[in-house]
């Protein structure tokens, strides 16, 4: 047994230091970047931000809304590959949409099929998603897709460490996806004890990946999971983020997945966890035996137009930018001074918001 005794950091343990700034207007601020990658030849241009796989927000529905915003959709992995014919007779916008696939082996059949159907070639990114990124297996599996589909941006995870970071993108992966428990619809800590503080598991994993460079490009990382407010968002990209995956951030809008229920009057949207009772029992017919819940179910007050929220966060993150001074996106990490505050400090601002 082993204690680490350096304290590690969720995004609510920070506030970023105010900084001189020679910006005149918030629409000065550039949030679109442009990446190249360590292994795909792909060049993508857009703002960094997706949604989480998840069957509230990674959907046809919102996909053909955040690609007008040059966001990416990661689809959830319960639409199958009629879903997707369908789909593609009134979409094409290859950049800003994600194929995600399990690695049992009706997930690789699925995405064989996709292949063969030339449907692959629709979706400039493809997302390899386990719960746990540690297995060896996962790692097999990442080199595997990663000879089969030589060309696509490649998203593995998750993990929260920096080795294994650099494991994954060196078998194969373009991005690797960080995030163990924090997560708004997850119980894995609770259930299991395992986790990793969000902010220093993205600080960490982006410095790991970032140092591996193959003179075309670098390793690069996706935030995924915990952002609870656009602050959030700003903080995962000063902390080194290339790309942020937010899930109940998408979710709870008009637009989002999940039934609308109405309760006491009061209007909410469903929101639930990837592998919570409530996935496994409406996507798979069944709860597996050897698998505890690890997601929560919960309904969230209705959040009306998506629309009103998109533009909340691209403001917020024009807002942060001249707050730090920072020009474009680019230079968040370059520009920002994270400051350890009192928990106490932040969770009264939370409260303060839920209006508690
Ligand atoms: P959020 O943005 O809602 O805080 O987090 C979204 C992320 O939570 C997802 O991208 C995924 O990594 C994670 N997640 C989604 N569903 C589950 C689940 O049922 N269990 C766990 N452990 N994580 C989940």
């Amino acid at each position: 047994m082993r204690i680490l005794d350096d304290v590690k950091l969720d995004y609510r343990d920070v506030l970023l230091r105010p900084k001189r700034s020679t910006l005149t207007s918030r629409k000065d601020v550039l949030l679109e970047r442009s990446f190249t990658f360590y292994h795909s030849p792909k060049k993508w241009k857009g703002l960094p931000i997706m949604t989480a796989n998840m069957a509230t927000c990674g959907t046809f529905e919102i996909a053909r809304i955040l690609s007008k915003y040059k966001m990416v959709t990661t689809f959830h992995k319960y639409y199958s590959v009629k879903d997707f014919e369908k789909f593609f007779k009134t979409f094409n916008d290859p950049d800003y949409i994600c194929y995600t696939l399990g690695i049992r082996d009706k997930d690789i059949a699925q995405l064989k099929a996709m292949k063969k159907k030339g449907l692959l070639e629709k979706f400039s990114f493809i997302c390899l998603d386990v719960p746990n990124g540690y297995l060896q297996s996962f790692v097999e599996i990442v080199k595997d897709v990663r000879k089969m589909c030589p060309k696509h941006i490649i998203i593995a995870g998750n993990v929260a460490t920096n080795e294994i970071t650099e494991e994954i993108i060196l078998a194969g992966a373009d991005l690797v996806k960080i995030g163990i428990g924090p997560g708004s619809a997850c119980t894995t800590r609770r259930m299991t004890g395992v986790g990793y503080p969000q902010l220093s598991a993205v600080i960490e994993c982006a410095d790991a990946a970032h140092g591996i460079a193959n003179g075309t490009s670098v390793g690069r990382i996706i935030a995924d999971g915990g952002q609870q407010h656009a602050s959030d968002v700003a903080k995962a990209f000063c902390g080194g983020a290339d790309f942020n995956m937010c899930g109940s951030l998408f979710s709870g809008f008009e637009q989002s997945g999940g039934e609308t229920i109405i309760k006491n009057g009061k209007k909410y949207k469903e929101y639930f966890g990837s592998s919570s009772n409530k996935a496994m029992e409406e996507f798979y017919g069944k709860k597996d035996k050897h698998r505890a819940s690890e997601g929560r179910y919960t309904l969230i007050p209705h959040k009306g137009d998506i629309h009103d929220f998109m533009q909340e966060l691209m403001g917020s993150l024009r807002s942060t930018a001249t707050y730090i001074g920072a020009r474009q996106l680019k230079e968040f990490p370059k520009r920002a001074t994270f400051l350890k505050v009192n928990r106490q400090l932040t969770s009264y601002l939370e409260q303060y918001d839920s209006g508690e």
